[in-house]
């Protein structure tokens, strides 16, 4: 690993972040400005550009102008992927700079930053290069006369709302395809984590890799996501964020030009353990590390804990003392194991729900408040908390809470876990642990989510689609599902008789 580029980062914050419409910097046509703070000790990192409506507008122009480019439409299928490759390329050549801003702006450990969220967010352009000379239609056979073939054709504009959790990361798995089919987009970052997205633009834009306006950067926050959301100029609306907000946008769409959706949205995931698990220590090491990596700001991580109530007590003895165990502290030390949470509305969120588990009736078995390390530096830190004897029909055990609060539910009979682990109005991902090969495939086709992990949870690829089911969203992500979200599929008609 690559030290971080602090002293970099010091002298690139000084100077203000502007918006990045048609290829060139400007500020928000109003001239308002936002600040990003660092969540480990509440300093002002940077002023970044307020965008509104008419940025939007600006942006979309750019965009369709972009879209409808000899310099962007009449590239080859090759020079496409050549493009692709190099943002893949620069975001590599860039790593340390871009992993310390990230580090700088979420909170998440340097190691995080630099090992998971760096490198897939350079791999995911190499992965859609690929499929460029991949995407094909059907010969399809009809009557005789007639000739019947479908074509995937890029949507035009499409607009990508990305949240904070993992804010380069997010952006690029969604930009990546949407360029590969041909598309120009229009990001929306986080305003709490808006940084690194800043920066690529402006690699990308040194490096002139891009035609002008076919990506394009609108920092800001409801305003700018409400406008684009509503916007008749934009084709497609790619969101990921939380349900209360991918409903807004779905209505926004919806009461405009009905652009297409896709959502990626909240979780409450199930982790059911059954008693016939042989080596439990591994168990619960791989369900904590799923659960509380990350400082347990991911969407399909396992929140509630659904464990046979032959193993409980056992399980308890071993996972509590891993979450006492965990350092909090600089997200830049190399010993800290969970940096600060990433903003400061949220870690009163979360220290929130914390009060109202205890005031449900769940049994606090470690955590419960802020690290020490808070008062000291005026970081968003709390302890790893794990509420014991938790009933599915707390809310602790309902609602998203998105930080290191976990829920530990018994069960008798596998129905009963079934029955637990379906019984939220989520369906991003789910869990199951058995020794018993019967038993895990007849549960897994049971839990109702987007993504079943047997023995060992949160596995992911770019070739395996990446997605919700219930209130968790609409669509995939990964693989060719990203590609048909941001294709339209053409039938077209030839009579040769
Ligand atoms: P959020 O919904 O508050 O914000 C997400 C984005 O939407 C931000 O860029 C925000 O500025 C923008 N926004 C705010 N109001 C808007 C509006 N009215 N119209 C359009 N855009 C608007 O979410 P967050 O707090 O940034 O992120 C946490 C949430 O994201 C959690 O619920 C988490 O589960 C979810 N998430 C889901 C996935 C997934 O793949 N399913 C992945 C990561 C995070």
């Amino acid at each position: 690993m690559d030290a971080p580029k602090l002293e970099w980062a010091k002298q690139w914050l000084q100077t203000p972040k502007q918006l990045y419409v048609g290829g060139e910097w400007v500020s928000a046509q109003s001239k308002q400005t936002f600040i990003s703070v660092n969540p480990a000790n509440q300093s002002k990192l940077a002023d970044l550009a307020l965008a509104g409506k008419p940025d939007v507008d600006s942006a979309v122009k750019s965009a369709r102008e972009a879209f409808e480019s000899a310099a962007w439409k009449n590239l080859t299928r090759r020079q496409r992927a050549t493009l692709l490759n190099r943002i893949g390329k620069v975001i590599r050549d860039h790593q340390a700079e871009l992993a310390t801003l990230e580090t700088l702006d979420n909170g998440k450990t340097y190691a995080e930053s630099f090992n998971d969220d760096l490198p897939e967010s350079a791999d995911v352009f190499d992965y859609y290069a690929g499929w460029i000379d991949k995407v094909y239609g059907d010969s399809v056979p009809v009557e005789a006369g007639f000739i019947n073939y479908t074509q995937h054709a890029p949507l035009g504009v499409c607009a990508l709302i990305v949240p904070w959790n993992f804010p380069l990361l997010l952006a690029c798995w969604k930009i990546a395809p949407a360029l590969a089919m041909g598309n120009t987009v229009i990001v929306k970052p986080s305003p709490f984590t808006s940084l690194t997205f800043v920066r690529l633009c402006e690699i990308i834009h040194e490096a002139k890799i891009l035609p002008k306006g076919v990506l394009n950067l609108m920092t800001g926050d409801t305003e700018a996501g409400e406008a684009l959301s509503r916007h008749d100029g934009i084709d497609k609306i790619s969101f990921t964020g939380s349900t209360v907000v991918g409903k807004k946008v779905a209505e926004g769409a919806a009461s405009s030009n009905l652009k297409r959706v896709s959502l990626e949205l909240g979780g409450k995931s199930p982790n059911v353990i059954f008693d016939d698990v042989k080596d439990l220590d591994s168990v619960v090491a791989r369900s904590f590390q799923a659960m509380f990596s990350h400082k347990a700001e991911k969407c399909s991580e396992p929140t509630r804990f659904v464990i046979h109530e032959k193993i409980y007590d056992a399980f308890v003895e071993k996972i509590v003392p891993k979450a006492n165990a965990i350092v909090c502290g600089d997200p830049f030390d190399s010993n800290t194991q969970q940096g600060p949470q990433a903003h400061e509305a949220h870690f009163k969120k979360i220290l929130n729900y914390i009060e109202i588990g205890k005031k449900e009736g769940a049994v606090l078995l470690c955590g419960g408040t802020t690290d020490p390390i808070a008062e000291k530096t005026k970081g968003f830190f709390v302890r790893p908390t794990i509420f014991g004897d938790v009933k599915n029909t707390m809310r602790i055990a309902q609602e998203e809470i998105f930080g290191p609060v976990l829920c530990l539910i018994k069960f008798k009979t596998e129905q009963e876990a079934i029955d637990i682990a379906n019984g939220t109005t989520y369906g991003l991902a789910a869990g199951v642990y058995s020794d018993d090969a019967k038993r895990a495939h007849r549960v897994a086709m049971q839990l109702d989510a987007g993504m079943v992990f047997v023995n060992h949870y949160g596995c992911y690829d770019f070739a395996s689609p990446f997605g919700g089911v219930k209130q968790s969203g609409w669509g995939k992500e990964m693989a060719r599902h990203s590609l048909e979200e941001v294709t339209k599929l053409k039938s077209i008609w030839i009579r040769y008789s």
